[in-house]
């Protein structure tokens, strides 16, 4: 067997199809327009999202066409390669195998360019002029920044107000980008005028700055709203980790044993997963565990309550059935900004009622100190989101070692962490909190649950 280090495909092994894992799970419950009180129709969503985009969402299909024109753009960093983490996997001391994808590989940075590529590309073709977003870290603005740079589209990104503060630089490379940058809660929309009027110190949510850029788009012509996880179709895209890493790994001739990412709206953790959970849905590969990590400071897969909620914190989404603490949710300003969303893409809600993948929780020190062991063993820097999942494959590692076994072992690096300097200077100076979440704050927020009668 080759001695495996770094597994590099070449272009044409790019997929052709993504991967949907829709058409292997049982029918999941509809989303809700509470305004109507049916289930929401595709007329709900053609205010915010172009036809294309909304087909996509609503699709059973198993396999859908990459148009060429986005497989032409996925080139300019697709295929990520493929990393054995060797030196990790010494100084641990274990038996058990360490891959990582590295989707920090693409020019903004992580996984998000997978999305706002064929999102920007979709939004050309139906004639939208301008795109408005949120975003936590800055990483999904930066990727739908570039991408309509690439496709001659205006962007406009309300942009949580903690990593506004944090992250000034992500906010520079994407106005280098050509977008114009917001932080959320702004005083130009009326949503952030309210947060504002009650608190003027918020430090923002995921949640507030999609209902600002909700609202920009429905008071703009010609502007339509991309977001950047938790959707069906921004799940679908994300599988081209998956598909490349299955092809990789087949090279070297190993099938995971454990898939690992970490968990912020799902995105990325279906992009590496999706496509491994189909061999477990159809019976090749039954004992493949799959694993979503969650930050101690928003843990809603393994603390929230899987109901039907909004998208975002003031109800201007259908609601969709999820595992969420409360629209309303605001977690603690961590450093993990990806990862502050109070619900999770309701693909993979479905999949972890279903028993099809498993949770983890960790705290932000410990994730900290995996992401530092990791940069000093294979010298790259971990975005904060993306630690989360290499400290749970540390964790797995550890055990195999227990245990005696010699276990494969499959992380995602969404991204890396080169505008997250300062949690790192944070990090080394020990001063770093935990940030759990407050049971009482999430039990306060579920009461202001849609209702919802199929
Ligand atoms: C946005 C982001 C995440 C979290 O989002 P998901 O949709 O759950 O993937 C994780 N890692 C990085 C680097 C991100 O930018």
């Amino acid at each position: 067997m080759l001695e495996d280090k770094k597994i590099i495909l070449s272009e044409k092994d790019i997929p052709r199809h993504w991967y949907n894992i829709v058409a292997d799970l049982k029918p999941m419950d509809p989303p809700f327009n509470t305004r109507t009180g049916k289930i929401a129709t595709k007329e709900d969503f053609l205010p915010i999202f172009c036809e294309d985009i909304i087909d996509q969402e609503m699709s059973r299909e198993r396999f859908i066409e990459i148009p060429e024109e986005v497989v032409h753009t996925y080139k300019i960093w697709r295929p990520s390669p493929l990393i054995r983490a060797k030196h990790l996997e010494k100084f641990l001391d274990t038996p058990a195998k360490i891959y990582f994808k590295n989707e920090g590989v693409s020019p903004s940075g992580s996984h998000k360019s997978n999305s706002a590529i064929p999102q920007a590309y979709y939004n050309k073709k139906c004639g939208v002029k301008r795109i408005a977003t949120e975003t936590g870290a800055g990483q999904w603005g930066s990727a739908l920044a570039m991408a309509c740079g690439f496709y001659g589209m205006e962007c406009v990104v309300y942009m949580v107000k903690v990593s506004f503060e944090q992250k000034p630089y992500r906010k520079i490379l994407m106005q280098v980008y050509g977008a114009s940058v917001f932080s959320s809660p702004s005083k130009f929309t009326e949503v952030g005028r309210k947060v504002l009027d009650t608190d003027p110190s918020s430090p923002g949510s995921l949640g507030i700055a999609i209902s600002e850029a909700i609202e920009d788009v429905v008071t703009h012509k010609d502007t339509k709203y991309a977001l950047g996880s938790v959707l069906n179709h921004v799940a679908l895209h994300q599988t081209v980790i998956g598909i490349e890493a299955k092809k990789q790994m087949e090279i070297i001739g190993r099938y995971p044993d454990i898939v690992i990412a970490c968990l912020g709206g799902g995105s990325n953790f279906s992009g590496i997963s999706f496509p491994f959970i189909m061999d477990k849905i159809n019976g090749t590969h039954k004992n493949l565990r799959a694993i979503a990590v969650e930050p101690s400071a928003c843990p809603k897969l393994t603390h929230g309550v899987f109901a039907y909620d909004y998208g975002d914190s003031s109800g201007f989404t259908p609601a969709m059935k999820m595992y969420t603490l409360g629209h309303s949710f605001i977690p603690e300003g961590t450093h993990a900004g990806g990862l502050r969303y109070h619900g999770a893409s309701p693909i993979v809600s479905a999949i972890v009622k279903e028993g099809l993948a498993e949770t983890a929780v960790v705290k932000q020190r410990e994730v900290f100190d995996a992401a530092i062991k990791f940069t000093k063993c294979e010298g790259i820097l971990p975005a904060p989101e993306s630690a989360h999942a290499i400290k749970v494959a540390i964790d797995e590692a550890l055990k195999a070692k227990e245990e005696g076994i010699s276990k494969t072992i499959l992380f995602n690096l969404s991204g890396h962490g080169h505008f997250d300097l300062s949690a790192y200077e944070h990090a080394l100076a020990g001063d770093l909190g935990d940030c759990d979440y407050s049971k009482e704050e999430v039990e306060k927020n579920l009461k202001f649950l849609p209702e919802v009668k199929l």
